[in-house]
């Protein structure tokens, strides 16, 4: 994909002065709620209305989308509105319809994504389009089955390619309805940054008063856009109520976010920089040499527990050390989650020098 740069390209010439903003209900329900909302987002800073209308859920029997039908209601607000469509598409047969109405944006959800075979189909069915196609990150953190998502759309001659990162499930719930795992997304912008990235706070979240905080942390990142769910009555709409905010709410959100320049200028601010990054490498410096004598006692003290036939792991004391380190951690002012992730991760390497010892 080294030369996927007609999305970017249009992205420049739309010259907007913010992050591109994709917005409008997770589901069009009525032909007026479709034209209020939009109407209503002409006045924000939206460019792209959203609406899904086959709702891929994730168990039988809730509202599934009403279909074709709010193709037309989207043609209809594209024509009142000016706002470009985008919708979900999840087989040929939705691409057929979605190109027939005029739709300008197509992504392809978190559940068709982690399908080769149907990803394979949707890029046959488009190919050689111009439309802009977006690719959510699959439902689960395995950044190759996105990339893989991604070639296979580029590789049908399809150039105006963006991604979305809407989160990834975990089996352990934590605040989010999808946990953002941001590292991958950001190891996906490292190696493509051609792609332009946009950010799905409301899946993320789940929850409306998550949004503001996550598209921030997203423009810090550099992202290119958001998409977020406005419905013109959030706690009535009929699919993802708790997490869509009405087209005021996000009018101020957009307001306040801030948008900062990817490089700074000027002289104090380069040496200001430079002083704190050098600090940095100094100490990461420090950290692996620590790293490293560390686990020279991991393999002496798994010479120990070979001389006496010891098992590698004493779950007692590894809960004790666990424990301590994250009370610790917190009075230095380290969540819970960060020391709980390092310290399973030099762990987890402790275990593997000692294996090496036992079974030789
Ligand atoms: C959606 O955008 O409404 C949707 C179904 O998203 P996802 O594929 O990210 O779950
Ligand atoms: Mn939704």
């Amino acid at each position: 994909m080294k030369n996927n740069k007609e999305f970017r390209t249009w992205l420049d010439k739309m010259n907007l002065t913010h992050p591109l903003l994709i917005a409008g209900p997770c589901s069009a329900e009525t032909e007026q709620q479709v034209l209020d909302t939009a109407h209503q987002l002409k006045a924000t800073d939206t460019t792209v209305f959203r609406a899904g209308i086959w709702k891929p859920r994730t168990r039988p029997g809730m509202f599934e989308g009403v279909g074709a039908i709010g193709l037309k209601w989207m043609k209809r607000a594209k024509e009142e509105t000016g706002l470009m469509m985008a919708t979900e598409v999840a087989n040929t047969a939705h691409v057929d319809l979605a190109l027939e109405h005029g739709i300008d944006v197509l992504w392809i959800g978190a559940r068709t994504t982690v399908s080769p075979f149907n990803v394979q189909e949707i890029a046959e069915a488009l190919r050689g389009t111009d439309k802009i196609v977006l690719i959510k990150n699959p439902v689960n953190p395995d950044l190759s089955l996105w990339l893989g998502a991604v070639e296979r759309i580029y590789k049908a001659d399809i150039k105006n390619i963006g991604v979305i990162h809407r989160g990834f499930s975990a089996y352990q719930k934590t605040k989010y309805r999808n946990n953002p795992e941001w590292q991958l997304a950001i190891e996906l912008q490292n190696q493509f940054p051609d792609l332009p990235l946009i950010c799905d706070p409301s899946h993320i979240g789940g929850k409306r008063d998550l949004i503001f905080d996550i598209s921030q942390t997203a423009l810090d990142l550099n992202y290119d856009g958001l998409i977020i769910e406005t419905h013109p009555d959030p706690d009535n709409a009929w699919s993802d109520a708790s997490q869509q905010v009405t087209p005021k709410r996000l009018a101020q959100i957009t307001k306040e976010l801030k948008v900062r320049k990817e490089i700074g200028e000027g002289e104090d601010y380069l040496q200001k920089l430079q002083k704190l990054r050098t600090k940095i490498d100094t100490l990461d410096e420090q950290l692996l040499h620590m790293l490293s004598e560390r686990m020279k006692i991991s393999t002496e003290i798994g010479k120990v527990k070979k001389s006496q036939n010891v098992a590698i792991l004493q779950t007692g004391r590894w809960n004790e050390i666990l424990g301590k380190m994250i009370l610790e951690g917190e009075q230095l002012g380290l969540s819970e989650e960060f020391v709980l992730r390092i310290f399973k991760a030099v762990h987890q390497e402790s275990i593997n020098k000692q294996a090496k010892i036992l079974d030789n």
